[in-house]
This record gives structure tokens, sequence and C-alpha cells, in this order.
């Protein structure tokens, strides 16, 4: 069976915007697409490559996810890394957990983050 949106935790009110993605009713850039993970590029990007990478079902925090999507979800980032030829000069991978680290769509999902320098700490 091909997982969805709702295989996760109830998606609260049904109106996630990136699973509204998953199910074809947002428009995004998809990059990769199988049974389990999509990634995308981010509406509102923070560096040349700012592509997000989900799990297709709904986890709103990392620590609600399903442990076992976390290597999927990392494969995916790294792939998409290689592909993209960003690996040599260096990409960042970043997940906002809840309100002080700045998560806003309350779908767990990475950052990948590329094409410029970024400093640390991060702000
Ligand atoms: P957060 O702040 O939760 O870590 O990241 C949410 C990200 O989702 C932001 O970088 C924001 O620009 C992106 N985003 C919000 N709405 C949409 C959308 O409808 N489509 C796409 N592609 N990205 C979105
Ligand atoms: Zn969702």
């Amino acid at each position: 069976m091909t997982p969805s949106c709702t295989d996760g935790v109830e998606n609260l009110a049904g109106n996630c915007v990136f699973c509204e993605i998953i199910e074809g009713r947002r428009k995004a850039e998809i990059l990769h697409e199988d049974s389990e993970v999509l990634a995308f590029r981010d509406i509102l990007p923070q560096a040349p490559t700012h592509i997000l990478i989900i799990p297709k079902a709904h986890f709103p925090s990392a620590a609600a996810a399903d442990p076992a999507l976390w290597g999927k979800v990392m494969t995916v980032a790294v792939k998409l890394a290689a592909e993209l030829g960003i690996e040599a000069e260096g990409f960042r991978l970043v997940i906002n957990n809840g309100p002080k680290a700045g998560q806003t769509i309350p779908h767990l999902h990475v950052h990948l983050l590329a094409g410029r320098s970024f400093r640390w700490p991060p702000g």
C-alpha cells in the first residue's frame, strides 16, 4: 500500500500545506518522489538551493516521527546533494523543531540548503 499523509499522526485540521503538496492539491517543483518520501523546492528560498525533504506520512514534529523514516529522509537528502553537485562545496541540513526553533509548518521536514556560505551559530 502506498503511504499517504493520513498514515502518520492525525493531520490536525486536515489542512497541512505539505500534505496538500503530497496529494497534488498544491503545486510544487518536485525533485524526488518515492512511496515514502517527497522532496520539493522551498517556495521562499533562503539560499540558491533550498529543498524540503518530507516523509509522506504526516508527523507534526521530529519527536513524533516514526524512527524508521529518518534513514529514508536523510538518504534522499544526501542523494539530492550528490545529484545537484553540491557535495564538494558543502550543504546544510536543518530541522526546525518547535516554536523557538522557528518551525512554521507542522509536518516534519528537513531543509537542504546550499549555494552560499552559512554562519555558525545559525542564530
Ligand atoms: P519551517 O519554518 O517550518 O522550518 O519551514 C517551512 C518551510 O516551508 C519554509 O522555508 C517555507 O518557505 C516553506 N513553505 C511554506 N509554505 C510552502 C508552500 O506552500 N510550498 C513550498 N514549496 N514551500 C512552502
Ligand atoms: Zn502534513
